[in-house]
């Protein structure tokens, strides 16, 4: 039986980077066991879903619910985990915004089994069968969730209390939070990020900025990029500017472009949008003759397609989260 609080993690459609966030709080770890029993964690534990169950509605005091809703089995459990817990916490991109699994939502459910299971490069036969969610086999009925046509977040899914950007989030920010609910420091109102800041991650990068103007883009490995300017002006993707602070830059400090992962910065709805915005304030249209659009639209044009996949490079993060959600093909 459990004496101290109750806490719970639970991984939906994620990568298990999420846990390791948790794991690299390293010996802070033992402050949170000291703390916190650990009630429900699939990583760790070997707890069935059962026993989640049985335990009386508000049992767990917190949930950590990292990943998306791919599958009927991530939305049982969201219901089961909102109705266990005070406090549910969207760990991490994937439970916030959808992050990598979200960009299933510019396919179809059957594009995205063909591709995986028929057309991919790496099968030697098209043909193969598809999952189902109900198969018979000699020893008896197997069964799968379904897979759903579309991402979600959790948020889209139950009601969220807080939000921890991040992929994964910093196990500082991590450690943060858990730490002001240790202290019983007061938390903010109900739907707040918490673990992040307020602005975005230019704030807290270091580099040199000037003017921005973008002639072209570049992958990141055309270019060796000058170790004190800012990347964007250098025509590399940087996301810094659409993307909320808290990471402490770490990205950009290593001359790599920020990603995005903190999704997008406090007051803006879609982060691939802002980007784009921002974009499209800085690609340089002097040499294009005044006041005619087909010269802008063939310069804007001409700079995008340096990105082979824009729309996964500006939403990598945010798709299922974002006001445009996705491609709903069926
Ligand atoms: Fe730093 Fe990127 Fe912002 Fe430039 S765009 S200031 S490199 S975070």
């Amino acid at each position: 039986m459990a004496t101290k609080p109750g806490l719970a993690m639970y991984w939906a459609a994620s990568c298990g980077g999420c846990e390791i966030a948790l794991v690299n709080l390293h010996e802070k770890i033992l402050e949170v066991m000291e703390f916190f029993d650990f009630v429900f964690c699939p990583c760790l534990l070997d707890v069935k879903y059962q026993e989640v169950e049985a335990m009386a509605d508000g049992a767990i005091a917190i949930t950590l619910f990292n990943g998306a809703i791919r599958t009927t089995e991530n939305i049982h459990m969201a219901r089961l985990l909102r109705r266990k817990s005070r406090l549910l916490i969207a760990f991490g991109s994937c439970a916030s915004e959808g992050c990598i699994p979200g960009l299933g939502n510019l396919a179809s459910r059957q594009n995205l089994m063909d591709h995986i299971y028929r057309d991919s490069p790496t099968l030697e036969t098209g043909n193969g069968p598809l999952p189902a969610t109900v198969v018979d086999v000699a020893e008896g009925r197997l069964t799968l969730p379904e897979f759903l046509p579309e991402v979600s977040t959790l948020e889209q899914v139950v009601a969220v209390d807080y939000f921890i950007p991040g992929c994964p989030p910093e196990s500082h920010q991590l450690w943060n939070v858990i730490n002001s609910i240790i202290q019983g420091t007061p938390l903010p109102d109900r739907g707040a990020v918490l673990g992040g800041g307020r602005s975005t991650v230019c704030e807290e990068c270091v580099r040199k900025r000037t003017e921005k103007k973008i002639h072209r883009l570049f992958r990141t490995y055309e270019l060796i990029a000058d170790p004190e300017t800012c990347l964007l002006e250098q025509g590399l993707l940087c996301m810094g500017i659409a993307t909320r602070d808290g990471c402490g830059g770490l990205c950009p400090k290593v001359n790599m472009p920020c990603t995005g992962c903190y999704g997008p910065p406090e007051g803006v709805l879609d982060q691939g949008a802002k980007m784009i915005a921002a974009l499209g304030s800085m690609i340089d249209i002097e040499a294009c003759r005044e006041g005619n659009l087909e010269d802008w639209h063939r310069q804007v044009d001409a700079v995008l397609a340096a990105i082979p996949d824009l729309a996964g490079s500006l939403y990598t993060y945010s798709l299922a989260g974002s006001i445009l959600g996705g491609k709903r093909t069926q």
